[in-house]
Parts: structure tokens; C-alpha cells; sequence
């Protein structure tokens, strides 16, 4: 089929590549040329795993291009795929984005014969497609719903695995107007074998947000297990994790499935552990964005509100748990280990490393930074405000240090030593922010080690 999608971010362009490799004619519609032309050379502007090589695969093949030419574009294709941003902004959702594409969607579907189908992508709270964007379209175009097909198709993958969850989707939502426009949608996916649930739109607006919100709560739930853990002395959540990990319910004794020790440990364990926070384009802004609806609507989220107030509260603890070890940290030379919100991905949006990063500056810390990939391509507005100090290896970085705090999880990190630290540093302090560290081999080495949800006794 014929597809145009709008937003050439992570969800439109690997959204555009997957629909691309099973055998859809896309084109990515984007604002910024010098981006359009980069990725009409196969080049993606944002690092991914996989990417590359499959965006070069179908552009060389002419089934994806590039293009600023909105309108012609949209009226050529049979369907639209809506990818632009929803930030959330003082705590709201900024609907801007999806309010402007829709406009111009109407003006296409005022000179358009054909049946046309859009899709919403983007996350949006719950009745914001059959709101603000069908009713948008209506008046611009002069057409009445039904008359042209709606849809919203919300967006599961994960940065630092996109191109995987997209051709691999463990399950597509179709929330459909009607069976028409579902039907089209699901063609898209047609190659795709997983299941597929048609629900009413306002479900699926629904579902991408419980889905978000579920592994927020026990990531923001761990971490509160982990303060429990920190004030009473004496625990390590990591062993906490371990036995509740074990329980069958969580890690089953099943016969076929893929297994560690006679175990299935699902990856939704993961979630279940103690670190500084989560952070991303997603997890932040829908956690926000849906508790503020529901306040708008007068519903009450109380879980909901201690999730978004735990993860706000996370990072600092770092700077807390440096504090009570080395006392005054003005005028010292403090490393930062990873930047980006998690590994695999150089996104920086909502990082824990950000707000421990403004901590440290406002204790009047030098702050020394390494991070394998948020910086290798160029500086980052992200980053522009912060009088920090940027390495390229980590030995560079932690040289000299009087402490290292660690905030991404990034494999390089897992492989260093007690012995790394000692030869780097006269008195090594650690701070391990997601727990990558065996806290004995580094206690007994005399490094002085604090983290997330231990009690050193040194303290
Ligand atoms: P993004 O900010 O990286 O990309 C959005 C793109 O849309 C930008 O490049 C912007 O310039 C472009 N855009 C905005 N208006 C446009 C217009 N009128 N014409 C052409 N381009 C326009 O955002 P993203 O991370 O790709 O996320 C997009 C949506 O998908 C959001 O609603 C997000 O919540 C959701 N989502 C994101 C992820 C993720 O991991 N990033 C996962 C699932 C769902």
C-alpha cells in the first residue's frame, strides 16, 4: 500500500522502515531538509541498532523516501500515518503537533477523491482522535467521518531496540472507527503474524498509556522499595529483587520457554529493580500527561501521582548518597558515567543524568561526563547549559576524580574493576546509580561504594 507517515523521529521513520521492508511504498514526511536529504542517503538521524543498514536496504530499493512536499505526498498515498511529537509540557499535553498535521491533512482530503485512511501513531490521552483530530479534519475538509478512515495504532516499540519491536511487534492494537478503516490498517501489517486486537479508538488511546504507565509504577514502586532499604541498614534491594524474582508467579517453571537455571525470567522483571529513575521520550511525559487528564477529568490517581513523584525525586538521591560520603563536594572533580536515559541509545530527553548533573553544578562540583554516545555526533542542545567537562574515554574521565557516579547502564561500564578505580583515583568513591557493581568485590578492595538501595557500613 501506499503510506504516508508524518514525523521522521524514532516511531515515523522506523515505523516507516518496517512498513517499508514488508513490502508498503513509504514516504517520510519531515520539515527539515537537511535531515530529508540524509535519510535519502540511508544515513537515520538518530542512533539505532539495525537501522542504518535496513533504512539504506529499502531507500536503494525505492521503497522509502524522504520528502518536505506535505501535501502532494499525503494526496498520493492511500493512508497517513500520524508520528509527530506529543511532549508534555507543564505537566499537560501539548497537542500542537497532532492539531497542525491534521489541518493539513483536512486541506489534502478537501481535493481528494479517493478514500483515505489516517492513523494516529503518536501517544495521545484518550479521545484526542476522535476530538481534536477528526473534528479538525472534518472542518478543513468538508467531509463527515466514515467518509474518510480513521484509526489509532499505538506505538509499543523501544529506543534502543526499535527496529526489532517493529518488525517483530509482539501484538498490533487497531482502534478503528469502523471495520472499513480497521481493515485497511491491518492490511499494512499483513506480514506481521502476531496478534492483532481491534478495539474502539478511545481503547487503544487507553492501552498505550496503561502499557507505559504499568512499567513506570514499578520502576517508581522498586525504587520506594529501595529508600525502605537505604534507611533501615543492613539490607541490599539487589538480594530483595532476588527473592521476590523467584517467586513462580514472576519467573515460571515452564518446560519450552527460553530459560536460566531451569527459570523463565521475563523481561518485565527488570522493571521490578532499583536504579536513579526512568527517564526517555516516553515513560516522563505519559505518566504526566495521563495524570493530568485524569485531574481534568476530576479522577483521582493516587498510584499514578506517587509514581511521577518518586521518579522526579530518584536522580538527586545519587547526589544525596555522594554528599553523605564525601561531605562537601565544592570545588571537587566529580565523574558522571552515561548520560543517555538508558544504554543503546544516544536519547537524551528526561535523563537522570541531567537533573544530577544540575545538582552537582549547583553544589559547585566540576563535573567530568563520558557517555559512549549521547556527544560522539556533535554537542547537544540537551546539554548546552551545563559548564561540564565532555571525554571521549572513560579513563580520561575518571582520572583523578574524587568520586564517580554512575547513571546509564552501559556494558562498557558493567567490565570495569575495583583495580580501574584504584589506579584512576587517589581515594575512589562510587556511586553505582543502577547497581552494575558487585558491592563486596569493591568493598573489599576499600573503595568506598555507595548505590541505589545499599547500605554501606562505612556510612
Ligand atoms: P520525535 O520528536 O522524535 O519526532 C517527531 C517528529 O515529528 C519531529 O521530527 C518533528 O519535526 C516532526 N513533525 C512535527 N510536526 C510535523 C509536521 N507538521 N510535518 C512534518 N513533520 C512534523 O518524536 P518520537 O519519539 O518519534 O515520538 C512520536 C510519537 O510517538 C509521540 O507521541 C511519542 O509519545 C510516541 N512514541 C514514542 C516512542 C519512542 O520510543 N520514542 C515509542 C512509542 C510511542
Amino acid at each position: 500500500m501506499k503510506i504516508s507517515v508524518i514525523g521522521t523521529g524514532y516511531v515515523g521513520l522506523v515505523t516507516g522502515v518496517s512498513l517499508a521492508m514488508i513490502g508498503n511504498q513509504v514516504v517520510c514526511i519531515g520539515r527539515n531538509i537537511s535531515k530529508i536529504n540524509q535519510i535519502n542517503k540511508g544515513n537515520p538521524p538518530f542512533s539505532e541498532p539495525e537501522l542504518e543498514n535496513l533504512l539504506k536496504k529499502v531507500t536503494r530499493e525505492g521503497r522509502l523516501v524522504a520528502s518536505n512536499q506535505f501535501e502532494k505526498e499525503v494526496g498520493k498515498s492511500e493512508i497517513t500515518i500520524i508520528a509527530v511529537g506529543t511532549p508534555t509540557v507543564d505537566e499537560k499535553i501539548d497537542l500542537s503537533q497532532i492539531k497542525n498535521v491534521s489541518t493539513q491533512i483536512g486541506r489534502v482530503l478537501n481535493r481528494k477523491k479517493n478514500y483515505h485512511v489516517v492513523v494516529v501513531k503518536s501517544t495521545v490521552v484518550p479521545g484526542t482522535t476522535e476530538g481534536l483530530v477528526a473534528a479538525t479534519i472534518e472542518k478543513i475538509s468538508g467531509l463527515k467521518r466514515g467518509e474518510f478512515g480513521l484509526c489509532m495504532n499505538p506505538e509499543f516499540l523501544r529506543e534502543g531496540c526499535a527496529v526489532e519491536d517493529a518488525m517483530k511487534p509482539d501484538r498490533i492494537v487497531i482502534g478503528q472507527l469502523d471495520k472499513k478503516s480497521g481493515k485497511v490498517v491491518a492490511n499494512i501489517y499483513k506480514k506481521f503474524k502476531c496478534p492483532k486486537i481491534f478495539v474502539n479508538i478511545k481503547t487503544a488511546e487507553l492501552i498505550k498509556y496503561s502499557a507505559n504507565a504499568l512499567f513506570a509504577t514499578m520502576i517508581s514502586y522498586s525504587n520506594e522499595i529501595a529508600r525502605i532499604a537505604e534507611k533501615v541498614g543492613g539490607i541490599d534491594v539487589v538480594d530483595v529483587w532476588r527473592g521476590v524474582h523467584l517467586d513462580n508467579r514472576l519467573s515460571p517453571r515452564v518446560g519450552s520457554l527460553p530459560k536460566k537455571n531451569g527459570r523463565y525470567f521475563p523481561q518485565f522483571l527488570s522493571y521490578i529493580f532499583s536504579g536513579c529513575g526512568y527517564g526517555g521520550s516516553c515513560f516522563p511525559k505519559d505518566t504526566k500527561a495521563i495524570t493530568n487528564f485524569a485531574r481534568e477529568n476530576k479522577i483521582e490517581t493516587p498510584v499514578l501521582n506517587g509514581v511521577v513523584k518518586i521518579n522526579t525525586s530518584q536522580p538527586l538521591r545519587l547526589v544525596h548518597l555522594l554528599k553523605k560520603t564525601v561531605g562537601e563536594i565544592k570545588g571537587k572533580k566529580i565523574t558522571v558515567l552515561g548520560l543517555t536515559f538508558k544504554p543503546d541509545t544516544d536519547d537524551l530527553r528526561e535523563s537522570p543524568a541531567i537533573p544530577v548533573i544540575e545538582e552537582l553544578i549547583k553544589n559547585k562540583a566540576k563535573v567530568s561526563v563520558h557517555d559512549p554516545l549521547a556527544y560522539l555526533k556533535g554537542p547537544r542542545k540537551e546539554l548546552e547549559n551545563l559548564k561540564i567537562h565532555y571525554h571521549q574515554k572513560i579513563e580520561k574521565a575518571v582520572f583523578g576524580a574524587e568520586a564517580v557516579i554512575i547513571v546509564t547502564a552501559w556494558s562498557e561500564y558493567k567490565k570495569l574493576t575495583p583495580s580501574f578505580f584504584i589506579k584512576l583515583m587517589k581515594d575512589p568513591v562510587i556511586i553505582d546509580g543502577r547497581r552494575i557493581f558487585s558491592v563486596d568485590k569493591f568493598l573489599k578492595k576499600g573503595i568506598k561504594f555507595q548505590a541505589i538501595g545499599y547500605k554501606n557500613p562505612l556510612i
